[in-house]
């Protein structure tokens, strides 16, 4: 039997190294818009101004607008290795970071843009004339949305996309095209009446099924948000210095999802579970080197060190207190401010004076509003303490 158009595109983006390629019309269903509208009225996309502005709601609910005459979107995924310790081993190691697991490897950005690029290439022959664009996580896109329409998988209650072999683990793009493909159905929903994911949530950032408060997320919180994090969010972080993976780590769909057999997207040993003294030293040139081709760069050494001091604090580990002294004296407001915390956090009887006679001296020249206030939050908070 001849292989449909479909069929011999779904092969060649196996050949690329994606697990999963489907196809939908280029609609947005209204309870995908609807639902967004309601998040962004609510503001839970907190300083991501940006998924408000006009332009781009507009853009995201008119495929066609972002390429004009587009008949088909083709949703791929490309997985990612799961965790290698179970939720209970990693917070165990409190004197250790947690990096989430899709960023442990090359940034994706980069590996899945060259490889959809090759893609769109070949398309180029198996299609004729046509006009493409393709999208890794940067435009204006409703990825998850797509993903559903396309049959690749369902949106799951922790709001990311499930599908039944693969979990949650892989990251999704897309590729738009004037050409007409035969489409896929849309995905059926699997969650039943499991809440894992929302029971687990540290911060209780799943407000509703389906909906992600940002705000309280450590994802949002420890990638996207570069001020000073609430007070009483810091202690609920726990060793989480780079997103969140406990809501993906309880889904009965991950469980044995086992792991890719290839190079590219590995897990680099030394972003599995590190040492957070070797990551509260790090000044920028250090940490542009130590995590040169990795997500993690695009955070900056500022807001990395801001969460590593909030999981120093967290740790318990009083050793910590040596390298939390420099940094409560850093260049940067922000690493300033989270030092201090996680100072007072660390203090006990024995070096309660100390803490207040210095805290003390450093208000008469800190002259930034912020830090400010963190050091007279600590001081109240030791003053309680002794
Ligand atoms: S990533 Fe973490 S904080 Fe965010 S919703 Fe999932 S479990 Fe909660
Ligand atoms: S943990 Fe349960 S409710 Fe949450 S996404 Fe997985 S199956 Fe759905």
């Amino acid at each position: 039997m001849q292989e449909n158009l479909a069929d011999s595109i779904r092969k060649t983006a196996l050949q690329h190294g994606f697990e999963r390629c489907h196809f939908s019309q280029p609609e947005m269903n209204a309870k995908h818009c609807s639902a967004l509208d309601d998040w962004l009225e609510q503001g839970m996309q907190g300083d991501m101004a940006w998924m408000a502005e006009e332009s781009r709601i507009l853009r995201r609910q008119k495929p066609e607008s972002m390429l004009q005459g587009v008949r088909t979107v083709i949703s791929v995924a490309m997985r990612y290795s799961q965790p290698a310790y179970s939720l209970d081993e990693a917070a165990a190691l409190q004197d250790h970071g947690v990096i989430s697991s899709y960023a442990q490897g090359d940034d994706y950005h980069e590996v899945m843009k060259k490889r959809l690029k090759a893609l769109a290439r070949d398309l180029d022959a198996l299609l004729g004339p046509h006009e493409q664009r393709v999208y890794v996580d940067t435009a204006p896109v409703l990825e998850h949305a797509l993903a559903e329409n396309a049959g690749l998988g369902w949106q799951g209650k922790h709001s990311l996309t499930l599908n039944r072999q693969l979990g949650s683990w892989f990251f999704l793009g897309e590729l738009f095209t004037t050409a007409e493909i035969e489409t896929d159905e849309k995905a059926s929903f699997h969650c039943g009446s499991c809440t894992a994911c929302i029971d687990v949530c540290p911060t209780r950032a799943i407000v509703a099924p389906f909906v992600v408060d940002a705000r309280l997320c450590i994802s949002y919180l420890t990638i996207e948000y570069k001020g000073f994090i609430a007070h009483h969010l810091r202690p609920l972080m726990g060793n989480r210095i780079y997103g969140c993976d406990d809501c993906q780590m309880v889904c009965p769909w991950n469980h044995e999802t086992g792991t890719p057999d290839r190079d590219f997207l590995a897990p680099r040993g030394e972003n599995c579970l590190p040492e957070l003294a070797s990551l509260l030293s790090l000044d920028d040139t250090a940490f542009r080197a130590r995590f040169v081709k990795s997500p993690v760069k695009r955070l900056g050494r500022d807001c990395f060190v801001r969460n590593c001091c909030i999981a120093a604090g967290n740790s318990g580990n009083r050793a910590l207190r040596a390298l939390l002294w420099p940094l409560a004296q850093d260049a940067s407001a922000v690493v300033r401010g989270h030092a201090i915390w996680a100072l007072g956090r660390l203090s006990d009887s024995s070096d309660a004076a100390d803490l207040l006679h210095v805290f003390s001296t450093m208000l008469a020249t800190e002259l930034d509003e912020s830090v400010r206030e963190e050091l007279n939050t600590t001081i109240r908070t030791i003053k309680e303490k002794a």
